[in-house]
């Protein structure tokens, strides 16, 4: 089996049985968040205990790549504190757009794939971006007027 396929197969599974699916109530971080450019569409809950993140559960719907990517967020952000959350979503986007990456060689270089298609980046990106306004949102203690979008050039 070549890595595409590999690729490929860690994407679909997740897709087929994602992890974390449904919502919390009540949450610390709850935030909504969209790719109009795909259609794709969900929501983020967290919750925090001491500064570490213990839960976190998303809702939705969409291609297979934000649905994907999401579950597989939800899984890596476990037991991460606040700052370490931000800085693997900065670590994901980078490796989304090319860049180095300490996330080259996981399972979520899975999604590397879509590199070559900006919708689809944007896609992959949609639950990290979310979950990084959620966070911003938190620290500021209060909530944003508009759901995140990866619409823009981000
Ligand atoms: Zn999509």
């Amino acid at each position: 089996m070549g890595l595409d396929d590999l690729y490929r197969e860690i994407i679909l599974d997740h897709f087929a049985h994602p992890h974390n699916r449904g919502r919390l109530d009540p949450a610390d971080i709850s935030v909504e968040g969209a790719n109009p450019l795909c259609g794709d569409e969900l929501s983020l809950q967290a919750r925090l205990e001491d500064g570490v993140i213990r839960e976190v559960r998303f809702d939705g719907r969409g291609c297979s790549i934000s649905q994907a990517s999401a579950s597989m967020m939800t899984e890596e952000m476990k037991g991460k504190t606040l700052s370490e959350a931000r800085a693997l979503v900065e670590q994901f986007k980078a490796m989304m757009h090319g860049q180095p990456s300490a996330l080259e060689g996981t399972d979520l270089a899975a999604l590397q794939g879509v590199r070559k298609f900006p919708v689809r980046v944007k896609c992959a990106t949609l639950a990290w971006v979310a979950l990084d306004q959620g966070i911003e949102e938190f620290a500021r203690g209060g909530r944003a007027a508009a759901p995140a979008t990866t619409e823009g050039g981000d």
